[in-house]
């Protein structure tokens, strides 16, 4: 089977939106798993909103999402002769032609057409004009699109799509300017970077039949069509700002780990069977378009971040502490020191399984984090009367001739907890508040055993009554 070829055709207006993130790991997955390409071209052919910051988001965001393109990107606008070239073929051919109709000409064909009730798609009076006829002033090419029949997308999601070819007007390929219009430029574009599947949004799937009108009059393979249901909101709505449609730079700024997103999206409009939580190599393995469904998939916060937490759990720690310190960067918030980096690295056996985000993983590990004195929170504070600041006295003593492992350090809180005829839960609260600041905190073995004997002692006799 010849070499499948994907691409991500982002327009640079803005940052890469969720839903470009998934279209763009859709594409990637499609390619890699089948030992072929992925390709990124930048369709910036609308100069007046086109700009380099948002070349530069897309770029970082396809970056941070680990999706990873063939070759160089390739820009849309750089190819605008070549596209030129190609209206001038189809004008050779036959398949096109020159339009000499002004816009005054055009509007006034509108609205004879709506008076008569006719449809009010143009249809030039140059079509299949004698060329001899042709007067010296500015044109338009347009495509010569069939008028009869229909034009069928054999779409992969959306199964066959029927489109009456008196809906389509002939539309223009280039412009009197000389540009190129978007249309065309994306047919000879995918054409000539070997395309072999357009995975896109449905909102493209009107196109799409236009498109194929060009791929049948340049003589070209049609390239396999699956143009995928949009993202939803959580309530069903077109996704806005409100439920998430930001761009994925901000899901890193969130502390949401690349890995995690990734099986995410994946799994937003795309399903293996039952399976919810995967690798990207089980994604690469399992991606196939029959796969997607039809029905628009809703964006679920709790779900990216039950998602996320399986992931953080499953990382390798270096890489972790690698993405962690990237997150950071990215938050704006300062790096870990080297004792904090030290100590947060040994803590992560007890914090991995139970963090969904990295800020989670960070709160969680806050008594790895801190330093003396430890700021304490309200209900850390209340834990802390005077009973318990001299029952954390007591321990103290104890701790201090203590070997310093698990297994003697369990035994040696029990008793204690006994012998003062306390719950343990009453021994532990004061412990969570001396060595974290907080009430909620791994359990009390596993910070003593990471922050190690001095610290653990220092901590505790700062609450000394
Ligand atoms: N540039 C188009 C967009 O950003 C995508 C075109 C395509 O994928 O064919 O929506």
């Amino acid at each position: 089977m010849a070499e499948i070829v994907t691409r991500f055709a982002p327009s640079p207006t803005g940052y890469l939106h969720i839903g470009g993130g998934r279209t763009a790991l859709f594409n990637w997955l499609y390619a890699r798993g089948r030992g072929g390409k992925f390709l990124l071209r930048i369709e910036d052919t609308d100069r007046e909103r086109s700009t380099p910051e948002a070349t530069d988001a897309i770029l970082k965001g396809l970056t941070w999402l680990g999706l990873d393109w063939d070759g160089e990107v390739v820009s849309q606008f750089d190819r605008k002769d070549r596209h030129a070239e190609v209206a001038r073929q189809m004008l050779d051919a036959g398949t096109a032609y020159k339009c000499f109709s002004t816009q005054d000409e055009i509007e006034a064909f509108r609205e004879a057409a709506r008076a008569e009730g006719r449809s009010t798609l143009f249809q030039s009076p140059w079509r299949d004009a004698d060329p001899a006829t042709h007067p010296d002033a500015p044109f338009v090419i347009r495509m010569k699109a069939p008028r009869d029949g229909q034009t069928v997308i054999a779409d992969e999601v959306q199964g066959d799509v029927t489109f009456g070819n008196d809906q389509l007007d002939d539309m223009v390929v280039l412009r009197s300017d000389g540009t190129p219009t978007y249309m065309l430029a994306v047919v000879v574009d995918d054409h000539d970077m070997g395309v072999t599947h357009v995975i896109r949004g449905d909102d493209h799937l009107n196109n799409a039949a236009r498109q194929q009108m060009v791929y049948d009059a340049m003589g070209w393979t049609v390239p396999v069509w699956a143009h995928i249901p949009l993202i939803h909101g959580a309530d069903g709505k077109k996704l806005s700002k409100r439920h998430g449609a930001l761009g994925v730079e901000e899901y890193q700024v969130m502390g949401y780990p690349a890995a995690g997103m990734r099986n995410y999206l994946a799994r937003l409009g795309w399903s293996h069977g039952d399976d919810e939580i995967f690798t990207t190599a089980q994604a690469m393995e399992w991606f196939d378009l029959s796969g997607i469904g039809r029905a628009p998939a809703r964006l679920d916060f709790k779900k990216l971040e039950h998602t996320c937490g399986q992931h953080i759990g499953m990382m390798d720690d270096a890489d972790l502490m690698r993405e962690l310190s990237a997150f950071l960067d990215a938050s704006g918030q300062p790096a870990l020191t080297p004792v904090q980096d030290e100590r947060l690295r040994a803590g992560l056996y007890c914090l991995k399984d139970r963090a969904k985000t990295f800020p989670d993983l960070l709160e969680k590990g806050r008594f790895a984090l801190v330093s003396r004195p430890v700021e304490r929170d309200d209900k850390a504070e209340a834990a802390l009367d005077s009973v318990s600041r001299s029952i954390l006295k007591d321990l103290t003593d104890r701790l201090r001739g203590a070997s310093w492992t698990r297994e003697d350090l369990e035994p040696l809180l029990t008793a204690m907890a006994e012998e003062r005829g306390l719950g343990f839960g009453k021994l532990a609260a004061p412990i969570r508040a001396a060595l974290a600041g907080r009430t909620a905190t791994p359990s009390v073995y596993d910070m003593m055993l990471v922050i190690g004997r001095d610290e653990t002692i220092a901590r505790l006799e700062d609450c000394a009554p």
